[in-house]
């Protein structure tokens, strides 16, 4: 049987501001199988990055159970939260986030140092990785000195660098234009294929979200199985 890595059950989220509560996900339920690519469309406001933000433990859900591989995200302590999000999570969003300062490089080895590899070690994976994204002529340059794909390379080889069980993407291709995004998305899907990810990505874009072995769409609060 196949291992369910990501259980969401009856997920509810609701903000409240000012006495009024506004509930944007409702009875959410999703079960995600190791290695599988997951993708969810929705319009701009339907809740997908509220949805992934709770996944990656960035928010918090209102009532509801996730369990993300042995991780039960209601019930975690600070230093398991630290865990799972330097451990288990890959990273991707809309803008790049990289440290403007320094190279593409230690951008892509910066979080393994932090979950503790040596630096030597870690620079050699980043750079294994900055090869894969076809940036092997750019380690050493800084954000600023790359185009806005180069930049996005360098975030999924930078999600990648502490091999997380299961990659998060909101947006990732939104900030590119059609071409970029287009190069972005295939390499994002080839390099979760190549070291067997799991993939939760989210956006707005069709063309994107049909690269998914399953596509949702969430409305009115829910997921819905689509077909793309
Ligand atoms: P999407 O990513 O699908 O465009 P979001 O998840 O960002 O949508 O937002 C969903 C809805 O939740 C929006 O209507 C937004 O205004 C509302 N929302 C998001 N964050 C907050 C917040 N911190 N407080 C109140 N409402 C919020
Ligand atoms: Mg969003």
């Amino acid at each position: 049987m196949s291992e369910i890595i990501v259980s969401v059950k009856s997920l509810e989220k609701t903000y409240k501001t000012e006495g009024e509560s506004l509930t944007i996900l409702k009875d959410l339920n999703l079960e995600i199988e190791k290695g599988k690519k997951v993708t969810i469309v929705g319009e701009s406001g339907s809740g997908k990055s509220t949805f992934l933000n709770i996944i990656g433990s960035l928010d918090k859900a209102t009532s509801g159970e996730i369990i993300c591989g042995n991780f039960n995200l209601s019930r975690l302590e600070e230093a398991s939260l630290s865990k799972y999000r330097t451990h288990f999570l890959g990273l991707i969003f809309q803008f790049h986030y990289l440290l403007k300062d320094f190279t593409a490089l230690e951008n892509t080895f910066l979080p393994a140092l932090m979950a503790g590899l040596p630096k030597k070690a870690a620079m050699e994976k980043a750079r294994n990785l900055l090869c894969d994204v076809g940036l092997e002529n750019r380690l050493n340059h800084l954000p600023g000195k790359l185009s806005g794909g180069e930049r996005q390379r360098v975030a999924v080889a930078r999600s990648l660098i502490n091999d997380p069980q299961l990659i998060l993407a909101d947006e990732p291709t939104g900030n590119l234009d059609p071409q970029n995004a287009k190069m972005i998305g295939e390499l994002l899907f080839s390099m979760a294929e190549k070291y067997g990810k799991t993939l939760l990505l989210v956006t707005h874009d069709t063309n994107l979200a049909k690269k998914g072995d399953i596509c949702y769409s969430i409305e009115n609060g829910m997921l819905k199985p689509v077909t793309l």
